[in-house]
């Protein structure tokens, strides 16, 4: 059977705004390293990258869209690099590898992979084998590290694992096995790094105590293999408390010295997302792992305490949209589904074209607010999937086609304000995480300056 290597279809240009400069002619196809012994054939992909086809910005005739803007990924990326660099008291400064999960944490993961891979960094982070492939795909030719750890039922996941130089992060002799097996197939000449993912407490994935032998026999059994890394992932590194997090570090820490002294020596330690990372110099180790801080939000928005330090970051998304509809109501007048609100005051309700369906959450009926004129606008009735209504009754002469923000800040003719991502987790009781992964694919994705 050939060796067929996966292509992913490059449709960034045609979706995205974007400079021509970022796509490359060529840098479709998967960088394949030759030693491999297998070169990209013409055959069809076997994996698929599940990339479901998101709103094309000029094809979009309604408002509502994402901008993101790349300059603030880089300046996040240098301050948290400045940041690091004043914190780790060793004088050794850990590597920050970017998180890109999820499709960049809904920001577009290909686009901001370039800008990052432009501003240095030395290594990004996905969770799943299919967005590695979409990494590579979009011309990323720097280290990434596939953090979820599962590669599919068959060899074929495995197979485009290493042809597209995709670092696994691993948990179990079994997966280490497949992994032996795939190599000898392909005759992969070098030995092949992998991360060992150790569980110090999450409780979901990695090695446990009583693993760790029968693991590490297994990686001198498979001498293809290289243990190149030791990870793990910290629960409760946002908490008030870090004594948790410090728990799991000494976990860790035990876990480290038990494989040095069956005689392997990992030459990258990491632990840290952005949490751990601003709050806990000691989980730095050689590499950081932060998602949510690259994105401009902090993963701490609670405590102000000398324990959370704070570089400045800025945020990266914002979500617009515009008044598409206006109408004047009486007293007593009940608007939206169920009913939910009733004008307790002659009321101007403007009609936005955004709705749960977007990522506009249900939770924020009667407690959210939108941005018009750099000026809040209380979310009136219930929102329903492609609509919200706000009360502009005290918004002097708003008009149709005027612009909403629904994420980020608006300057304008009543103000400057900011709704930011913690403020819609805390009315949608949820987290800021969710709140950018729920921007949804019929959002058009803009990109500022790149
Ligand atoms: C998502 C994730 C991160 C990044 O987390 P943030 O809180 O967004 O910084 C780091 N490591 C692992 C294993 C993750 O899954």
């Amino acid at each position: 059977m050939p060796i067929r290597t996966t292509t992913v279809p490059s449709t960034l240009g045609s979706e995205e705004s974007k400079p021509a400069e970022l796509e490359t002619p060529g840098s479709a196809q998967p960088q394949t390293s030759s030693s491999a012994g297998s070169a990209p054939a013409a055959s069809g992909p076997i994996v698929r990258v599940l990339r479901p086809r998101r709103a094309a910005p000029a094809e979009a005739a309604r408002a509502t869209r994402a901008e993101i803007n790349l300059a603030h990924v880089r300046h996040n990326y240098r301050e948290l690099c400045s940041w690091i660099t004043q914190a780790s008291a060793s004088g050794r400064t850990a590597e920050i590898w970017p998180v890109l999960k999820a499709d960049g944490y809904g920001h577009g993961a290909r686009a901001l992979a370039t800008t990052l891979e432009r501003a240095d960094a030395p290594g990004l982070c996905v969770s799943l084998l299919e967005e590695g492939i979409e990494l590579r795909g979009a011309g990323v030719r720097g280290p990434i590290l596939v953090m979820g750890g599962y590669y599919g039922r068959y060899r074929d996941g495995i197979e485009a694992l290493v042809n597209h130089r995709l670092t696994p992060v691993v948990y179990d002799a079994d997966q280490l096995q497949d992994i032996a097996t795939a190599l000898r197939y392909l005759r992969f000449d070098k030995r092949f790094g992998v991360h060992l993912k150790i569980d110090t407490g999450m409780g979901r994935l990695g090695v446990t105590d009583d693993e760790l032998g029968t693991v590490l026999q297994t990686f001198r059994n498979c001498a293809e293999l290289e243990l190149a890394g030791l990870m793990t992932h910290l629960a409760c590194a946002d908490a008030p408390s870090l004594a948790d997090t410090e728990g799991q570090l000494q976990v860790f820490d035990r876990a480290t010295d038990n494989v040095r002294r069956a005689g392997f020596a990992p030459t990258v330690r990491h632990a840290a997302n952005s949490a751990a990372m601003l709050r806990l110099p000691t989980a730095h180790f050689e590499m950081v792992r932060p998602g949510i801080a690259v994105f401009g939000v902090h993963p701490c928005p609670d405590h102000h305490s000398r324990q959370t330090p704070r570089p400045k970051l800025k945020p990266v998304m914002r979500v617009l949209t515009e008044v598409v509809a206006l109408r004047d109501l009486p007293v007593g007048a009940r608007i939206g589904y169920g009913y939910q609100w009733k004008a307790a005051r002659p009321s101007r309700i403007a009609t936005i074209p955004m709705g749960y369906a977007d990522g506009l959450h249900r939770g924020l009926a009667g407690r959210g607010h939108v941005l018009i004129g750099g000026r809040r606008a209380p979310i009136v009735g219930a929102v329903s999937m492609d609509l919200t209504m706000v009360d502009v009754t005290d918004f002097e002469g708003v008009a149709v086609r005027d612009e909403v923000v629904v994420l980020g800040d608006q300057r304008g003719r009543f103000g400057q304000d900011t709704i930011t991502a913690d403020e819609i987790a805390t009315y949608s009781g949820s987290i800021s995480w969710e709140v950018l992964t729920s921007i949804s694919r019929r959002v058009p994705r803009f990109y500022r300056e790149p």
